[in-house]
């Protein structure tokens, strides 16, 4: 057999992440972030040399469907031409970030992962810009490519051609990219294949690639269209045995002459390769031939850390495999040295009870259009040195303890002075929603090496190694001295059970949604404490929950029914006077909403701005009774948001005015300081609303 990996994280030496923020703040220059990029892809194949099949062009300065997208001229207008998002990383960085005259592009999640690429807004037909920047292709390189598909299932079409004369078009654009590359392999990247089933025009198109083609399609399996996925002529197949072992079905039906490519490490877990593998494998080599079998990571790396030799705990150099490390169990498997983890399934059942709030009706607003925010205010660079400074010991606890207070307070006092109704503490505890807790939870690992969120943004996933349990109160100091500064309510501030594991590698030995409620546990105690202490607003986060959907729709409802009766149980117990928020972004909630509704909180917000507010209609008609809170502008975005828009949103809601929030979109953690000003324009606009 062979070995061939997918794509590499592009965190090599935090290289690019400092050349594009140097570059945003001026610092750096465009040839800083050109040699960026070179350097982290030289790095990035050094450690693949032993690979027999390497990618190139996997990663991006940014984000790779940006990228693709720009590739093809999807460039909005409001941008300027696409040959300058090509050319000149001021237009290109302009897309995602917005400028001071246009809104940046959306973005999304990347299928049930916590990635997010910008979404291409098509607005004309695709066309090939001229002067890609390819890199040369030595021998033993592919090239790694989102294929026209997945890039389609991913846009905004904001044409009036179907979707069928836009694949059309952007396929002739694939080909005329594609046949004129120098001669190599070219991996297609099609997971959309799982989501949006696989369109019949993709046969024609592949017959016109005059060059060898590998065909990934990833996150699930490939039963429902087989037939024609192996019918295709192309070079190879690659399937993912991770996510979708229902794969495994279908190598009696592989075609003799094609390439297989099995997934059989996990790209998106840090545990070390287990005898499950070892299963899968043994399975494979029964049906396929050595010299037709490339075996590699189930997905490309981008969803694990670099390498686990930046880490120090024990746990992790014994049990934990990242990027580089499970390229090296690929090898060690070739080589037939490979040795299998081995886990004990254990048997966790999941409550069967549902857990219930004894308030029936939502609690609503005595006020019209009351505000408030997500949580997180802007932090800055000195308050990210102190905690690190103090985590190291490096500074005394208390000293550490003052410095957040002094935060605190004036972030209290910043909120009493725009007038918010509802206040936060502001989180400058947290480097992260979900470490923070981690950190301080048991059965938790936390780990020091970092993976890309979107774009520059990157965050540590913890690692869930054991039995949850919560030690300690984790948030109650911080909210009540907080409360203890404002007559006004301050919001108690959690991360909810769902999100706490959707956004940490998971255990591999009971289920996902064990996990949750384990968790759920933990939180609960929490809740109980807060509000013991006085507390009477709590918001418990679930970003994630949408995320969680499994891809494969048979799974659904059994994930939708314990996330949301995981969430229920962190507040089963709170007397009726407590208020119960919780905050959602990045969400296509249209297929959940059932599952929205069953959450059974007081205060629901949202992030709505980039869709105009269709959500909170959506949710509004799906029959909701709990109040909505309106992201009413974009938080990604340094732009301060504009009157109108503020109001186009809260305007057009046919909803009593008392259970309609103003609020940012999103937590305001990834903000400067020009977070205040944005505030400031989002009160006048709630003043303004009160005036009509
Ligand atoms: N409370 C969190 C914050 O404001 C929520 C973040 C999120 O939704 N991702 O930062
Ligand atoms: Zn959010």
């Amino acid at each position: 057999m062979r070995t061939t990996n997918l794509g590499m994280p592009n965190a090599y030496g935090n290289l690019i992440k400092s050349a594009v923020e140097g570059y945003w703040t001026g610092k750096k220059d465009s040839l800083d972030v050109l040699i960026a990029e070179v350097n982290v892809n030289y790095h990035n194949s050094k450690m693949q040399t032993l690979l027999d099949l390497q990618p190139v062009s996997d990663i991006d300065v940014y984000d790779r469907m940006l990228k693709t997208a720009v590739m093809f001229g999807l460039v909005p207008k409001r941008f300027g031409p696409p040959e300058h998002a090509n050319k000149n990383f001021d237009t290109y960085f302009s897309i995602p970030r917005g400028t001071k005259n246009a809104s940046a592009s959306p973005m999304v999640k990347w299928f049930n992962t916590n990635y997010h690429v910008i979404q291409p807004e098509i607005e004309h037909e695709p066309e090939l810009v001229k002067k890609l920047r390819i890199f040369a292709f030595p021998e033993k390189k592919k090239m790694a490519l989102i294929g026209p598909w997945t890039l389609l299932s991913y846009s905004i079409n904001k044409t009036d051609k179907s979707k069928e004369q836009l694949f059309a078009a952007l396929s002739e654009e694939y080909v005329k990219l594609i046949n004129h590359l120098p001669h190599v392999i070219v991996q297609l990247e099609e997971p959309s294949f799982i989501t949006h089933g696989m369109p019949v025009q993709y046969t024609d198109f592949a017959e016109k690639l005059e060059l060898p083609v590998h065909l990934h399609v990833y996150f699930g399996a490939a039963n429902a269209f087989a037939q024609q996925l192996f019918a295709l002529p192309v070079q190879g197949i690659g399937l993912d045995f991770i996510d979708g072992p229902a794969n495994l079905e279908l190598l009696s039906q592989f075609p003799a002459n094609k390439i297989l490519i099995a997934g059989v490490i996990s790209g998106r877990n840090v545990w070390k390769t287990t005898k499950q593998t070892q299963k899968i494998l043994d399975t494979i080599i029964k049906k396929i031939p050595d010299e037709k079998l490339f075996i590699s990571p189930s997905c490309p790396l981008l969803h694990v850390p670099l390498t686990v030799k930046d880490e120090k705990t024990e746990i992790a150099k014994k049990h934990f495999s990242f990027a580089v490390e499970k390229l090296q169990e690929l090898e060690a498997i070739r080589a037939n040295t490979i040795k299998y983890a081995s886990i004990q399934e254990q048997n966790a059942p999941l409550p069967t009870e549902r857990f219930e709030r004894k308030r029936k009706t939502p609690w609503v607003s005595s006020t019209p259009y009351p505000t408030t925010t997500i949580g997180s205010f802007p932090q800055t660079k000195e308050l990210r040195n102190i905690r690190s400074d103090w985590k190291k010991g490096k500074i005394p606890e208390e000293e550490y303890k003052q410095y957040v207070r002094n935060l605190i307070k004036e972030c209290i006092a910043k909120q009493e002075e725009l007038d918010l109704d509802v206040l936060v503490h502001g989180e400058f505890e947290r480097s992260d929603m979900v470490e923070y807790f981690a950190e301080q939870l048991n059965g938790f690992t936390t780990i020091n090496s970092r993976i890309q969120s979107y774009g520059t943004r990157q965050y540590r996933p913890p690692v869930i190694t054991g039995t949850v349990s919560r030690p300690k109160p984790m948030t109650v100091e911080w909210t009540t001295y907080a409360q203890s500064l404002t007559k006004k309510p301050v919001k108690g501030m959690l991360t909810g059970p769902v999100t706490m594991t959707q956004w940490s590698f998971q255990r591999e030995d009971i289920s996902k949604e064990a996990q949750m409620y384990e968790i759920a546990r933990a939180l609960a105690e929490e809740v109980e404490d807060l509000v013991s202490s006085g507390i009477t607003h709590i918001q418990i986060d679930e970003p994630a929950l949408r995320e969680g959907l499994p891809l494969d729709p048979a799974m659904r409802e059994h994930y939708l029914h314990h996330a949301v009766n995981a969430f229920r149980l962190v507040f089963a117990n709170v007397p009726n006077n407590v208020v119960i928020h919780s905050h959602m972004c990045f969400s296509e909630f249209s297929e959940i909403m059932h599952a929205i509704n069953d959450m059974g909180v007081d205060v629901l917000s949202i992030e709505d701005s980039k869709a105009k507010g269709k959500t909170a209609h959506a949710l509004q008609q799906s029959g909701f009774s709990g109040s909505i809170g309106l992201g009413v502008y974009d938080v990604h975005s340094p732009r301060i948001p504009l009157l109108e828009e503020m109001l186009a949103i809260p305007s057009s809601l046919p909803l009593d005015p008392r259970k309609i929030w103003i609020n940012p979109d999103c937590g305001l953690k990834t903000r400067g300081q020009e977070a205040y000003e944005q505030l400031e324009m989002m009160i006048k606009a709630a003043k303004k609303l009160m005036e009509v």
